[in-house]
């Protein structure tokens, strides 16, 4: 059989709905930010750690950050450093100086409420179109289409009968989920929480589990005996290990559990090759992660003075 075209299946699937809601009433995973009460702030944090990060590893960090900062007030009080260390492993940090910034505008600007319209959501500092939905959906039950990389690759397969969702693109990927929202704003987002467990507990992107599927009996890619796709491959994570990442994360690591300033010397201890590790630094300093002051540097506390790294002068001494 031949693939079926967005244009043949971009219409309402209704039986879509009413088959999530009635597995995700099972299926659901007990997770932290589904818990009824769990405030629109947690919502928020929740929704910044897991882009990049599993579940498991989030839980954890999520929870003893919400202890220390119960609102976004608490966590703009406390200096950008003490987010970047409490972010801890969690990876890719500069989503912990995105959180202090927006956490400093809704301090300011929204009376310490997290913005519920998406407009607003999305003027805060670093978030972009998904979260902005995923807290208006969550957090406050508000119907918008919420499209994450497990919606997508759901919607290719049942709806498109593609294997592989291709590259995101919101003028496609929005109206097809637009499309499955039942008009109740409670339903929908139901639907919407319940498409991305499927996305990550069934129909994953290796091997899904299409016995265990609630909507496998309408599935076009399962009904079209799984066709290979023939649109471009979904890009390879590259490798961590050696990696300019792996070296920022080395010397984030180092000012995190330092009191002082970490020296020169001592961050040339975290790595052999010097001009790597002057990259990574100097990508630090850029991003506003780590901040050079008089004697080494330190995590973001708006003291910076001139960087005196370069890895000419590293690989000097
Ligand atoms: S039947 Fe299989 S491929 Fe189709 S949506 Fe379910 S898990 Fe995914």
């Amino acid at each position: 059989m031949t693939r079926r075209t967005a244009s043949h299946s971009a219409g309402q699937s209704p039986w879509l709905a009413d088959a999530l809601i009635a597995w995700y009433a099972t299926a659901a995973r007990d997770l932290p930010w589904r818990r009824p009460g769990f405030p629109a702030w947690g919502t928020l944090v929740s929704e910044i750690m897991l882009q990049q990060t599993q579940v498991a590893r989030v839980i954890p960090r999520l929870e003893t950050w919400l202890r220390r900062w119960p609102t976004a007030r608490d966590l703009a009080s406390e200096p950008p450093s003490e987010a970047v260390r409490a972010w801890d492993r969690l990876g890719y940090p500069r989503r912990a100086l995105n959180l202090h910034a927006a956490a400093s505008v809704i301090a300011d600007r929204h009376d310490n409420v997290v913005p519920r319209a998406v407009p607003d959501l999305l003027a805060l500092p670093g978030i972009g179109d998904y979260t902005a939905r995923a807290v208006a959906v969550f957090a406050y039950g508000d119907r918008h289409p919420v499209v994450d990389v497990n919606v997508r690759r759901v919607l290719a397969r049942a709806l498109l009968g593609a294997p592989e969702p291709g590259a995101a693109s919101a003028k496609r990927d929005l109206p097809l989920m637009e499309a499955q929202l039942p008009d109740s704003p409670e339903r929908a987002a139901i639907v919407s929480a319940a498409i991305m467990e499927l996305g990550a507990l069934v129909c994953v992107a290796r091997r899904p589990a299409c016995d265990a599927c609630p909507i496998s009996a309408h599935c076009a890619w399962r009904s079209a005996g799984y066709p290979a796709g023939d649109g471009p491959r979904a890009p390879k994570q590259s490798r961590f290990a050696g990696s300019d990442r792996q070296v920022r994360g080395l010397i984030l690591a180092e000012l995190r559990g330092a009191e002082i300033p970490v020296t020169d010397a001592e961050i040339r201890m975290v790595w052999p090759d010097a001009e790597q590790l002057g990259r990574a630094l100097r990508s630090l300093l850029d991003d506003g992660l780590a901040e050079a002051v008089d004697g080494g540097y330190t995590l973001p506390n708006g003291s910076a003075s001139s960087p005196g790294w370069s890895s000419s002068s590293s690989s000097s001494s």
